[in-house]
């Protein structure tokens, strides 16, 4: 479609996300709520609502829900209701759904969100409120028939509301980085899409600049990846304008975005709050979230990834680039936070983390948790670098890997050992600068000529003769001076 065309409209995003609580046990009962067990074990009759079961509120859900309103700003809602919301659908053993209608946990606040560039946008939020997850239905297992596994069915979900006021599809892709940064930080789930645990639908709606409404808005859901939902509402906007420009108009309505074609399907007309016969649970009493309650959560609040962001750049001096890929994780962040309360070397700290920390991990799948060195090893061994006793990519490539087989040893006795201690003796230098520039008259003539990109060249030499072991920069220093 024309840029042109595109700019005459007005697009709006809203964005309604599942987030699957990581509690042991069931929003309205002690099943168990793990994810992988065998089908349709971890089921009671309360789950089942089998007649005369009664539901029981899940705690841990509600502190839960509480650390999340409290790391967005919203307010706490202190009396609670639950309601029943009734549908039909297989994976939905009871023919409802408790959730919370007219008391959703939290009301209000924003999360804010950075472009690439690190423009700040702050995305007001309507809501976030408790609720149970459904059964799911497993397609093609068997052929025409749909299996159903119930062991998913009452696991505890905040569902959180954005006010329609993202704009694009990366918008919405930077949103919800942000929340799964949260929620892990938060360690109130584990923030997996591809896995379902976090799930998001797109509310979508475009109207020409200056309509006095919003659009008709179309909900998307069946996207099962943060790059997915962007490509959701691209294809959306997309097909909005289309139909307009044509004369058309957008129906209300549910679709499926399919991830094969990059298309959005009709799946059913929207449906509307009273079909759903919101009525209060009569079997779960109000809930009442007291001052304390909410203040004793506040004291178990982590440090959040935009506090560590500030503190990487102004107090370590890191840029925003490298800080916020440090913050992208929390281990990282702590991890690095914690190197620093024992070396001042904070950019090195945070180019060897991000560099051969960092790849380590990824090549052997494996987590910070795992990584084999003690704080004062790491430390130790940056500090070797620093001091210019080895050099960095010698340390990088030839003592990291030692100390990762968890050997008895310090990272000075491995360089004393290996003989890889950096040759920092001037005098010895400046020998080796003279035999580079006595080999090559006419190099050191072209460079004199104005020729400068051939420095490169001579402290490759330098380096080459000395066996990789001459301090570099005090080499390139007096190779320097020998040319001047
Ligand atoms: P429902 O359950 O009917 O989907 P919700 O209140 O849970 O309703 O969510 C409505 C979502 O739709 C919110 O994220 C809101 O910001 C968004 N929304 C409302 N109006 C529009 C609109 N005209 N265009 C796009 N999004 C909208
Ligand atoms: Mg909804």
């Amino acid at each position: 479609m024309h840029e042109s065309i595109k700019e005459q409209y007005h697009v709006v995003i809203g964005l309604e996300i599942h987030i699957q609580l990581l509690t042991d046990s069931k929003m309205f009962s002690s099943d168990r709520a793990e994810y992988g067990a065998l089908p349709n074990t971890n089921l009671s009759p309360i789950t089942l609502a089998c007649p005369g079961a009664l539901p029981r509120v899940n705690k841990k859900a509600f502190d839960y829900a509480i650390k999340l309103g409290l790391a967005c700003g919203a307010t706490i809602t202190d009396l609670n209701f639950f309601a029943r919301k009734s549908y039909f659908y297989p994976d939905l053993p009871k023919g409802f759904q408790i959730t919370q209608d007219t008391t959703p946990i939290c009301q209000g606040g924003f999360v804010t969100i950075y472009s690439n560039e690190g423009v700040a946008k702050q995305i007001p939020l309507i809501r976030m409120h408790l609720e149970e997850d459904t059964g799911k239905s497993l397609h093609g297992m068997v052929e025409d028939i749909t299996l159903l596994d119930y062991n998913r069915a009452g696991t505890p979900l905040v569902e959180l509301v954005t006010e329609p006021a993202l704009t694009t599809g990366e918008e919405a892709y930077q949103f919800l980085a942000e929340i799964r940064k949260l929620v892990r930080y938060l360690d109130i789930c584990d923030g997996n899409m591809e896995e379902a645990s976090l799930r998001c639908d797109a509310n979508i709606s475009v109207a020409r600049k200056g309509a006095q409404r919003l659009g008709t808005r179309v909900e998307v859901k069946n996207m099962n990846s943060m790059r997915n939902v962007q490509l959701a509402i691209a294809y959306e906007i997309d097909r909005q304008i289309d139909l307009l420009e044509a004369g058309e108009v957008v129906i209300a309505e549910t679709r499926n975005f399919q991830a094969t074609s990059g298309e959005t399907v009709s799946l059913r007309a929207k449906e509307t709050a009273s079909e759903y016969r919101y009525f209060p649970e009569p079997d779960i009493p109000p809930i009442w979230v007291s001052q304390e309650w909410i203040e004793g959560i506040r004291k178990t609040m982590p440090l959040l990834p935009r506090a560590y962001f500030k503190k990487f750049t102004e107090v370590y001096g890191l840029s925003d680039y490298t800080a916020s890929v440090l913050t992208e994780n929390k281990a990282f962040a702590m991890w690095f936070d914690e190197l620093c309360q024992h070396t001042t070397h904070y950019i090195a700290a945070a180019n060897w983390l991000l560099g051969p920390v960092k790849g380590y991990l990824n090549e052997l799948s494996l987590s910070l948790e795992d990584f084999p060195l003690t704080t004062d090893c790491f430390v130790a061994l940056i500090t070797l670098v620093e001091s210019g006793t080895v050099s960095f990519s010698i340390a990088a490539s030839q003592i990291f890997p030692l100390l990762l087989q968890k050997l008895d040893t310090t990272p000075m006795a491995l360089a004393k050992k290996l003989d890889l201690i950096q040759d920092s003796d001037e005098g010895k230098l400046k020998t080796l600068v003279a035999e580079v520039l006595a080999a090559y008259p006419d190099k050191v003539a072209a460079y004199k000529n104005g020729k400068s990109g051939l420095l490169a060249m001579f402290m490759g030499e330098i380096m080459k003769k000395s066996q990789g072991k001459a301090n570099a920069p005090l080499a390139r220093k007096l190779l320097e001076e020998a040319l001047a």
